[in-house]
């Protein structure tokens, strides 16, 4: 017989999950205002808000944490995560930054100015909310095939060069400081960018002398798909083809939380001596000494470490597995999600799922709560109530795709967990038509409003 697979780890610390009852579940959700984000982690059993910060370390990620060093400036930490993050990306210059949001900020206050346009392929929620905070724009050139859930194409996150080209066009070329290609592409369901959408987007941006940044979260997963995926790729090493992705890209931001393994963390880095140089006085102001940016010394090391680990084939195999047993038991019981399974979560497609709720009544969110209420497994709208109200009309925005996100951490939960996930997920299916009503916004902020937003039942 041949023998199955299994995880290249075994565990060596466990943490203990409280388990909850309906009833408590529907009281803390109300007082919660519907929001789970503003539901306690001990009123969660099995939690897939999000893969950000949330992954078990190694052992040698938790022995790199001692050698950590604390100094204010030029700690050895700094030059063990420099070296990494030149063999890795083969980018010269970095400033490290509390996380990814914070390299947003560092590098788009040295880039942007107000009424600059920064086209990319469905940016993410805080790469967008920088750019618009700035009074810029953040056109979105995602290929139309990424908002057909059931279409099943490998690389369903790319750029649509046309749409790129058309903007280039039409604007001066002082207005587009740079192009963001974000891989994979979290906000269109976790969907990688091929290796020759990449090479071609670096093509087209530098005929038009703009410059490329690479929103970095999840470049491991990509380069696990390109390996997968891509006619050429499947002899080379993880390591390999990560290293020919970033000779494409000019500047590169990182959540160092999601490929980097670490629990916080990030960093931005370019090729620019010039542009470092304009960057750092942003670090210093709003992260900390260039040195470290908003890191101890101990998470510079644990990073380092993570980076390494995380761009071997073996790591990144039992994760995508681990995803893709979610999808094939959805698969199963008919429940439709963004095909294919994506890198780091299933992206359930709640439009499709709970017919009778109109969009008004936030469709995504209430397959959320649904979901929370059923088995205590909370995930994440990426809907509606994420899209935020339009900057200028101040009108909801209704996104194409209603999505509830369940992503899944790295070597977090057993497949065990995933089943009870499915069912759960089975469960709601089989009484969707009994559910036709939704929630109402009872207060929101004018930007990001997901993390605080308060709802009420209709
Ligand atoms: C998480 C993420 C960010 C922001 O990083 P934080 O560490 O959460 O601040 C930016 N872009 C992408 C694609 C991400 O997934």
């Amino acid at each position: 017989m041949e023998l199955p697979y299994s995880e290249p780890y075994k565990i060596k610390v466990t943490e203990a999950i409280r388990t909850s009852t309906r009833a408590e579940r529907e009281t803390w959700i109300r007082e919660a205002k519907y929001n789970l984000f503003k539901v306690r982690s001990e009123q969660v059993t099995i939690d897939l808000l999000t893969d950000s910060g949330t992954g078990s370390m190694s052992d040698r990620q938790w022995a790199a944490m001692m050698t950590g060093d604390e100094s204010y400036a030029g700690a050895s930490s700094y030059f063990r995560l420099k070296q990494v993050i030149e063999n890795i990306f083969g980018m010269p210059y970095f400033l490290p930054t509390h996380q990814g949001r914070a390299a947003e900020n560092v590098i788009f206050s040295a880039l942007l100015k107000e009424g600059d346009i920064v086209p990319g392929n469905s940016h993410f929620d805080t790469t967008k909310g920088h750019i618009e905070f700035r009074r810029c724009s953040a056109p979105d050139c995602t290929i139309d095939a990424a908002a057909d859930t059931q279409l099943e194409i490998p690389f369903k996150g790319e750029m649509d060069l046309n749409k790129l080209e058309k903007i280039f066009k039409e604007n001066p070329r002082e207005k587009i400081p740079c192009t963001v290609l974000t891989i994979t592409n979290n906000t269109a369901g976790g969907q990688p960018v091929s290796m020759k959408n990449i090479r071609e987007t670096a093509e087209l941006c530098r005929r038009y002398r703009i410059p490329l940044l690479i929103d970095s979260a999840r470049f491991a997963e990509n380069a696990y798909f390109i390996k997968t995926r891509e006619a050429g790729y499947a002899d080379k090493t993880i390591k390999e083809i990560v290293r020919e992705i970033y000779q494409y890209a000019d500047i590169m931001t990182i959540s160092a939380k999601k490929d980097g393994v670490v629990n916080m963390g990030g960093f931005v880095a370019m090729r620019s001596e010039e542009l470092m140089r304009q960057a750092m006085q942003f670090s210093i102001m709003c992260e900390g000494y260039l040195t470290y940016g908003g890191m101890s010394g101990r998470d510079l090391d644990a990073l380092a470490v993570g980076l390494d680990e995380n761009t071997e084939f073996e790591q990144l195999d039992a994760r995508i597995r681990q995803v893709k047993l979610l999808g094939d038991l959805l698969d199963e019981y008919g429940i439709p999600y963004q095909r294919p399974a994506g890198g780091h979560a299933i992206f359930l497609d709640a439009k499709k799922i709970l017919t009778h709720v109109p969009k008004e009544q936030f469709i995504a969110q209430t397959l959320a709560v649904e979901l929370y209420l059923e088995a205590g497994v909370r995930g994440v709208e990426i809907g509606s109530i994420l899209a935020d109200r339009d900057p200028v009309t101040h009108e909801n925005r209704y996104p194409k795709l209603e999505l509830l996100r369940l992503a899944i951490p790295r070597r977090v939960y057993t497949d065990n967990h995933i089943r009870v996930i499915a069912a759960a997920c089975r469960n709601i299916f089989e009484r969707r038509e009994q559910i036709t009503s939704g929630y109402r916004i009872t207060f929101e902020t004018p930007i990001l409003r997901h993390f605080t937003v308060e709802l009420e039942k209709i």
